[in-house]
C-alpha cells in the first residue's frame, strides 16, 4: 500500500493517467476499431522509447557546464546516487510531459501521414464517409 501510495503522488503518473485516459476516449470516438492495436504496439513503444531515453540520454556522459549537470542530475543521475530517494525514483516533470507531447505528436503525425485523420485534426471513420457530408 505504501507503494501505491508513492506513486499515486507523483504528479506525472496523475498526467500519464489522464493521457491515457483522453487517448482512450479518441480511440473510442474514432469509430476505428484496428486503433486498438496501436494501444497494444504502443506498450512495447513504449519500452523501446523509455530504453533509448535511459540509455542515451540519461546516461551521457557528465557535462562541463553546471547547469546542464545539474539538469541531467534531476533528471536521472540522482536516481542512481540515491535509488531510494522518493524524490528521485519518477522521472521529473520536464523529462515526462514534454516526452508525452513528442510522442502524442509523432503518433498524431503518422496517423496523418496514413490517412486517418480529418482536416480538422481529429480522428475519423473515413471508410464509407461522403465527400458532401
Ligand atoms: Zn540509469
Amino acid at each position: 500500500m505504501d507503494r501505491l501510495r508513492l506513486l499515486l503522488r507523483h504528479v506525472t503518473i496523475w498526467g500519464m493517467i489522464a493521457a491515457i485516459t483522453v487517448g482512450c476516449i479518441i480511440v473510442a470516438r474514432a469509430g476505428q476499431p484496428w486503433l486498438w492495436v496501436l494501444v497494444l504496439l504502443g506498450v512495447p513503444a513504449q519500452m523501446l522509447n523509455e530504453y533509448n531515453l535511459h540509455r542515451h540520454i540519461f546516461h551521457l556522459k557528465p557535462p562541463r557546464a553546471q547547469w546542464a549537470f545539474d539538469l541531467l542530475y534531476r533528471a536521472h543521475y540522482g536516481h542512481h546516487d540515491f535509488p531510494t530517494n522518493r524524490e528521485l525514483i519518477f522521472a521529473p516533470d520536464f523529462v515526462v510531459f514534454p516526452g508525452l507531447v513528442i510522442n502524442f505528436t509523432l503518433v498524431w503525425g503518422i496517423l496523418t501521414l496514413l490517412g486517418t485523420t480529418s482536416r480538422n485534426g481529429s480522428t475519423s471513420r473515413r471508410v464509407g464517409r461522403s465527400s458532401t457530408g
